[in-house]
């Protein structure tokens, strides 16, 4: 039914199993009862990728997707380790204002965005932002005109991305000459450089090469239009930590001064599943179950109403790790449903799991990635408000 590739455990870092079962075993038995799940954000991890960044990335300065994960002790973990953000909305700009961070590290990374939006920028002094339509420009220059600007550009098809943005953003290749020129020349608005994104989980590296000859050429329509010269190259997001992100880079790295050769370029992007995928194991609790012939049916305390919503809509690579209580046991054909009476609502159908039990816990791996952030209250479940347990498996 769903693309999800259930079974295959994803995670990479290095906890020993036991001790994040030993973890999650004892958040569990202290605070939770069924009924309510909760997620574990290991900051170590965090730290962990940051590292992998800058040594794969060292002149990319990285802007956080706010929209991939907003939890709080995430946002300050990345602001502590040096990085900036990227809010698509009024309230991502003030969670992460209210959180002591800078307006100065924030771009606004919306080329469309609601007048009410673009007024609370300027008032609270966000003054960076992208754009792919004259309309937009108007907006810009009648209610934040300091306003620097990224153009962004549509990226190249890339038929492996499993969530691809092209259609509905970025300006076409015959749009950037009047639209730089309306801009810059008619409006009077800073056009400062390029931004593109080549959707979600980017499966090809050479895709980012050609997204960058492609910016290339528009900053020479820029020079040809004697716009003050351009500055800032946007590379947007897609990455992922796997094998393919340290390919990725060297793409990117070979291909930036092959392309830009002006060593003054600043190179940025705006990473979202990077960072939190790894770092949030979601845990989850037997509710129920009927046996099936051979088959095994439960219900667990979340579902695609809740953390599991992008499963509905977008192929996410979820490992799924089932902890027993027990010593155990038979391997049985399970299927797993989530709590509300939506007949929709299954998380996994058709996979291997040890026998259960009531309460006993499910454990999915690797669930920081536009999880709990895209949940409901429908049903009466509210899954927003799953409480996140904060540990740094280093320090302990
Ligand atoms: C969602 C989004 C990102 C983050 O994308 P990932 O694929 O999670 O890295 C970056 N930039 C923009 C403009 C986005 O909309």
């Amino acid at each position: 039914m769903m693309s999800t590739d259930f079974g295959k455990i994803t995670r990479v870092h290095n906890i020993p199993k036991d001790e994040m079962a030993n973890l999650i075993r004892s958040i569990a038995a202290e605070k939770h009862e069924a009924g309510q799940p909760f997620y574990i954000l290991d900051l170590s991890t965090v730290e962990r990728l940051m590292d992998k960044w800058s040594h794969s990335f060292p002149n990319v300065k990285p802007f956080y997707a706010v929209k991939c994960n907003n939890e709080p002790a995430l946002l300050t973990k990345l602001a502590n380790l040096g990085a900036n953000f990227d809010c698509a909305s009024l309230l991502e700009i003030d969670t992460v204002l209210n959180l002591g961070i800078s307006p100065n590290q924030i771009i606004f990374a919306n080329p469309c965005k609601a007048i009410s939006h673009i007024k609370h920028a300027a008032a609270v002094g966000v003054n960076f932002t992208t754009f792919d339509s004259k309309l937009e420009v108007d907006k810009i220059k009648k209610w934040h005109p300091q306003c620097r600007l990224l153009l962004r550009i549509k990226a190249p098809s890339d038929s492996g991305s499993l969530r691809p943005l092209g259609k509905k953003f970025g300006a076409l290749p015959e749009e950037i000459e009047p639209l730089l020129h309306y801009a810059c020349n008619v409006a009077g608005l800073k056009v400062v450089g390029v931004s593109f994104h080549v959707g979600s989980i980017a499966q090809d590296p050479t895709i980012y090469r050609e997204a960058i000859a492609n910016a290339r050429a528009v900053f020479d329509v820029a020079d040809y239009l004697g716009i003050p010269k351009m500055q800032i190259l946007n590379i947007g997001g897609g990455f992922r930590s796997t094998p393919l992100f340290e390919e990725i880079a060297s793409v990117v790295n070979e291909a930036v001064p092959d392309f830009f050769p002006d060593p003054n370029l600043k190179i940025i992007a705006e990473p979202g599943r990077f960072f939190p995928e790894t770092a949030f194991t979601l845990v989850t609790h037997v509710i129920g179950k009927r046996a099936r012939g051979e088959k095994i049916e439960y219900w667990i305390d979340e579902g695609i109403y809740g953390s599991f919503r992008p499963t509905l809509y977008n192929s996410c690579f979820v490992g799924i790790k089932p902890i027993s209580m027990k010593e155990c046991c038979d391997i049985r054909e399970s299927t797993i449903y989530g709590p509300s009476c939506d007949s929709l609502d299954a998380v996994a159908v058709d996979i291997k799991l040890p026998e259960l039990e009531l309460d006993d816990l499910i454990v999915f791996y690797d669930m920081g990635a536009y999880s709990k952030c895209a949940g409901t209250k429908f049903n009466g479940f509210d899954m927003l408000s799953t409480p996140t347990y904060i540990v740094s498996t280093n320090s302990t």
